[in-house]
């Protein structure tokens, strides 16, 4: 067997003609276009990268951005103020806090600060315990799109058996809520798998669906997967590699030369889950500019 590759970069493609078609709409309506306002912390070089490709997708569907980059001597207190400030002006339509933020900074409660109607990551309490309640909310971007694969190529995963690797907040313990839940398209019945999980395999050989999002470069192995899984590798790493430019290359979680040989379906690391991400970020600020989650805001 011979996986079908799940095309991440065609189907975050499609996405966004679909949000530019919408914001097209919307501005023919007489409304001004969705605006993004992103911060930066600091000037760490992966942030910057995924910014530059988030900039990318708002020009590419007409969503207007800003990119304010402030000192990573910034107090908690100052950058508070700073994301106050956007909660309060009404030209701004979602706010982006680039992560990972420097270590005297306290992510949670950053992102507390934002206005849970402008929160377009999806990270908020409100907007997670909203998802938890199966409540119209903001969805964290990345599981968002693992979800979108699936409509997309009408993979089913009702009743199926899903495997989350990976329990973070914005990946994997979303992921897992909108797969177990019975009131979204989920229905599946999911184990979670963390660091602290003893023998992986017992689970992962178990599964239907197995969605791996751990940052550990081809963690899962051929042997450790059912035959005919559809596996969703979220992991982005970068590991060593003389023949490029770079001096390194991107891999996924999942050693996909071995499992692709296995499986039933397979994103590939890059042009998998990662421009699906970028992509719902786009979908989210058009909602949270149109006030489809909170109408009453
Ligand atoms: P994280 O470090 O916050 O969380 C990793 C999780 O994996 C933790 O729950 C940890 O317990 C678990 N884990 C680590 N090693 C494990 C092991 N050996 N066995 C089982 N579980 C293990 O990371 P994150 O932010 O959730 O990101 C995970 C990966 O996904 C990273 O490679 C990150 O770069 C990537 N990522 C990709 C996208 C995308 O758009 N494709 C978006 C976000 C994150």
């Amino acid at each position: 067997m011979s996986a079908e590759i799940i095309d991440g970069r065609k189907v975050a493609e499609l996405t966004r003609a679909r949000v530019r078609e919408d914001v097209q709409d919307w501005k023919a309506k007489g409304n001004r276009a969705p605006f993004l306002q992103v911060v930066l912390v600091g000037d760490d070089p992966a942030s910057k990268v995924y910014i530059g490709a988030k900039t990318k997708a708002c020009e590419d569907v007409g969503i207007e951005t800003a990119t304010e980059i402030l000192q990573d001597t910034i107090s908690a207190k100052e950058l508070k103020s700073v994301i106050r400030g956007y909660n309060e002006d009404n030209s701004i339509d979602g706010i982006l806090v680039q992560l990972p933020l420097p270590s005297h900074l306290s992510s949670h409660d950053v992102i507390e600060t934002i206005d849970h109607r402008k929160d377009v990551d999806g990270f908020h309490p409100m907007n997670v315990g909203r998802l938890a309640l199966c409540q119209p909310c903001f969805k964290s971007c990345t599981p968002a799109g693992v979800m979108e694969l699936f409509k997309h190529y009408s993979i089913p995963v009702k009743s199926k058996h899903a495997v989350v690797i990976g329990a973070s907040n914005i990946v994997g313990s979303p992921m897992s809520i909108m797969l177990s839940r019975e009131n979204y398209t989920g229905k599946a019945t999911t184990t979670i798998c963390h660091k602290y999980t003893k023998d992986l395999t017992r689970h992962t050989i178990n599964a239907d669906i197995l969605v791996v999002a751990a940052g550990q470069p081809h963690l899962i192995k051929a042997e450790m997967v059912k035959e005919g899984a559809v596996i969703i590798d979220v992991g982005i790493n970068r590991v060593a590699d003389e023949t490029s430019e770079k001096g390194y290359k991107l891999v996924g979680d999942v050693d996909f030369g071995s499992v692709q040989k296995k499986a039933s379906w397979i994103t590939p690391v890059p042009g998998g889950v990662g421009p699906m991400t970028v992509a719902m970020l786009m979908k989210n600020t058009l909602l949270a500019a149109k006030k489809s989650i909170y109408p009453d805001s």
